[in-house]
């Protein structure tokens, strides 16, 4: 197949400046240059006009949570609810689909966008679910409320003692009210029935057709629990043909044993589902993030940290730590110094707070970031709440991470951002004042960046010769008629992953 006549990014040695022609064959990029490539053509060859459009390699999300987004899809939808009684109607309406007895979860709410400002306690709940056990996720995935059948399914009592690194929400009496933050949240998770494998297929579908319109051709599929089998899924949909996306997928640091017994390295499979990095809690969410001038939860202590990140060094596993406070990056820094993990491209997931000091020890650990840069906005913005005002410039520091040699690869967290659409966060990126970066640095921490994080540099991430055709094309450029662009709704109008079409059409209407 040839593309014609479009204004082609590469993102590779020629950066931005766009090539008129790409030829494909065999599923990678063959050649692309000027008219020239035309010569390419063989009696077999299609050859797609483009007409001006625009066309980059596609997306790689480093960090998203595919099955646990697959997996809202069938809880009732609470995003965007202003207040307890919008979560209790829509908890009302939501449990009318579901068998007697089943468990009931919701997820999607913030706190801080409900008037009063506060979680719902779980006898509010009670009131429009009974006995049926329901259990409803914040957004961002490190609070739940559990209503009172949900606590006693998992025999919470006044007199449960917090887990390590978490914490029992309770009343003045010290009769818990339902809230259940960080690993506490897995004292009712461990309980409530798994999701069967059947559901998780369709989750990751749902997921899967949300990603590939967004122009995302390969995905870093983030854990929230032990689901093993999750791989499965992605095996089967690859068997079936059914997958359209390139999978890179975490295993739950309680894998850790398993894995290394089995002998699968990082990077294990092949370029569609690869078994991906161990991955770990340091720290928690928003206002439990370790810092070093203290507070914060410790779902994982330093010393456990050393102990897993040495241990998967020795067997070649990858570790993607969920660090976001400086004190939780230290922690992963002083680990992989301790593992001599140098070469393993360890990964910091978040890396959210990090001073110069901890940006230049990531680099001379060999260490990779993987952000969300949305985080430089509502980061921003929640910082005013959390962190005192010495941090704040350290937050989202794209630009001190570039600079210190920090490999950076973007990333959504699915649901944590309910839209994956990459084009919002890369406009934050390049236009913040504090630590802005280049676009071209922008875009290429949301496409080579994750293959980097991947150890498949080599295959993907640019549209040079050799290079895997995971592509997408756009009606018009929208990197000229930037002014004009509204970044929420871009979509590409097509998506070719290994050179085949796998959403929308080539075809220009
Ligand atoms: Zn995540």
């Amino acid at each position: 197949m040839i593309l014609a006549g479009g204004r082609i990014r590469t993102l590779g040695r020629t950066g931005l400046n766009p090539h008129s022609h790409l030829a494909i064959a065999g599923g990678k990029v063959f050649a692309c240059g000027g008219p020239e490539v035309m010569k390419l053509r063989g009696p077999r060859t299609k050859v797609v006009e483009l007409k001006g459009s625009a066309v980059l390699p596609g997306f790689n999300d480093a960090h998203a949570h595919v099955v646990y987004y697959g997996l809202t899809r069938f809880a009732a939808d609470l995003g965007g609810a202003r207040g307890v009684d919008d979560i209790l109607d829509r908890l009302r309406d939501h449990g009318r689909s579901l068998k007697p007895g089943e468990w009931q979860q919701g997820m999607g709410y913030r706190t801080d966008e409900l008037t009063e400002r506060r979680q719902p306690h779980r006898t509010e709940l009670d009131r429009v679910t009974g006995d049926r056990p329901a259990f409803i996720d914040e957004r961002g995935g490190h609070s739940r409320i559990a209503n009172s059948a949900a606590l006693a399914a998992a025999g919470i009592t006044p007199e449960t003692p917090n887990p390590p690194g978490g914490r029992i929400g309770r009343d003045l009496n010290r009769i818990p009210n339902g809230l259940l933050l960080e690993s506490a949240m897995r004292l009712v998770a461990d309980v409530q029935p798994l999701p069967g494998f059947a559901r998780r297929i369709e989750g990751v579908l749902k997921a899967q057709d949300l990603l590939v319109s967004r122009g995302i051709t390969s995905v870093g599929a983030a854990v929230n629990r032990g689901f093993a089998d999750d791989l499965r899924a992605y095996e089967q949909l690859a068997r079936d043909g059914k997958l359209r996306i390139r999978v890179n997928e975490f295993l739950s640091w309680e894998l850790l044993e398993a894995t290394s017994q089995l002998g699968v390295q990082s990077g294990f499979g092949g370029s569609l589902v690869r078994a991906g990095p161990i991955k770990v809690f340091v720290d928690g969410g928003a206002e439990r993030v370790a810092m070093r001038s203290g507070g914060g939860v410790w779902r994982t202590t330093p010393g456990e940290l050393r102990d897993i990140v040495a241990r998967a060094t020795a067997v070649g596993l990858q570790v993607a730590a969920h660090a976001i406070g400086d004190a939780a990056i230290e922690a992963m820094c002083d680990a992989v110094e301790g593992a001599h993990g140098q070469h393993m491209r360890h990964r910091v997931e978040h890396c959210t707070i990090c001073p110069p000091d901890l940006q230049a020890r990531l680099g001379q650990l060999g260490m990779v970031a993987i952000m969300q840069p949305m985080a430089a906005r509502f980061g921003r913005v929640a910082s005013t709440i959390f962190f005192p005002v010495r941090d704040r410039s350290h937050l989202a520091p794209h630009r001190g991470l570039l600079r210190a040699k920090v490999p950076v690869a973007f990333s959504s967290d699915l649901p944590v951002s309910p839209d994956p659409n990459p084009w919002p966060g890369i406009r934050v990126a390049v236009d913040d004042q504090v630590n802005g970066i280049s676009l071209l640095a922008a875009l290429r921490a949301y496409i080579s960046g994750g293959a980097y994080a991947t150890f498949e540099e080599n295959v993907k991430g640019t549209l040079e010769p050799g290079m895997l055709a995971d592509l997408q094309v756009y009606s018009g450029d929208p990197l000229d008629e930037a002014a004009e662009v509204k970044w929420d709704e871009l979509r590409p109008r097509a998506v070719v992953l290994g050179g085949e079409v796998v959403s929308g059409s080539l075809m220009s209407r």
